[in-house]
């Protein structure tokens, strides 16, 4: 996961905006941002970033308010990683229950 496409959309102020939304009128540079945007006015849309938290199961639409979630409610929580499938836990006897028997099947 790299860092530095979280900001394209507000590091694009320079750029000619050629890609309006229908919806709502919103300028895009490009037209892939466009097309995600318009997506947010979908009520059936599908929402393919979901939260890997346990327990917690909440979806969204753009990467970036996934990322948001997790800063604002699950910052500061003490998640364990299992080191062999990266599988978040946030109970401990959990998590050392999943590490003694991931990947030795
Ligand atoms: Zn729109
Ligand atoms: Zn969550
Ligand atoms: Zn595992």
């Amino acid at each position: 996961m790299s860092v530095s496409e979280e900001n394209e959309e507000e590091n694009d102020d320079e750029t000619e905006k050629k890609y309006n939304c229908p919806e709502c009128g919103r300028g895009f540079n490009r037209k892939f941002n466009m097309q995600t945007h318009r997506a947010t006015h979908d009520p059936n849309r599908v929402k393919p970033f979901a939260c890997e938290h346990p327990n917690c199961g909440s979806r969204f639409t753009r990467k970036h308010d996934l990322k948001r979630h997790i800063n604002g409610i699950h910052k500061g929580e003490k998640v364990h990683e299992c080191t062999v499938c990266r599988k978040p836990f946030s109970r401990k006897d959990a998590w050392k229950r999943h590490i003694a028997t991931c990947g030795k099947m």
